[in-house]
């Protein structure tokens, strides 16, 4: 089957038993996470989540980039979270390159000219991580009252690990 009629079918038995259509938008455990987009995370099952507690900000190894960056200011200044949770883990794949290696892949395979794109690969992921929660930390726009803590999630044993 296509993935989207998976998705689908998926999304037409959650609908069949939706009953959360009356959740606020700002979230109620006011806190963020910051994490990895690799599959075999699911934030909302090792931290507990459910719909309308937390912001969940994704990207290619939950670095807080700029843009990671521009969405906990909306998440504190408008809908009001009050500390965030940056979660790498371990085996991370941007541990398995460098930013040269892949703008080298792209301008090989494909022509294209990635010369300005910051990819973020690292070589460590607990020095990514305390980047990352330095960073929020460090930002002028965030008050000193937001917190940041990091951490490490473990794909072996699904546990997560704080990063001091
Ligand atoms: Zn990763």
């Amino acid at each position: 089957m296509p993935a989207v009629d998976e998705i689908l079918e998926a999304n037409e038995r959650y609908a069949a038993g939706f009953s959360k259509g009356d959740l606020a938008a700002p979230p109620a455990r006011r806190f963020a996470v910051v994490t990895c987009m690799d599959a075999r995370l699911d934030p909302a099952k090792y931290a507990g989540l459910s719909e309308g507690d937390a912001h969940v900000i994704r990207n290619a190894g939950g670095v807080v980039t700029d843009d990671a960056l521009r969405s906990l200011v909306i998440s504190h200044w408008l809908l009001g979270t009050q500390e965030a949770f940056v979660i790498g883990h371990t085996g991370c794949g941007m541990e398995t390159f460098t930013d040269d290696q892949l703008r080298q892949k792209l301008a090989d395979e494909a022509g294209a000219d990635a010369s300005r794109v910051d990819f973020h690969a690292f070589p460590d992921v607990h020095a990514s991580v305390a980047g990352s929660v330095a960073r929020i930390r460090d930002s002028d726009l965030l008050p000193d009252s937001f917190a940041a803590r990091g951490f490490v999630y473990d794909v072996r044993t699904g546990r997560l690990e704080e990063v001091a």
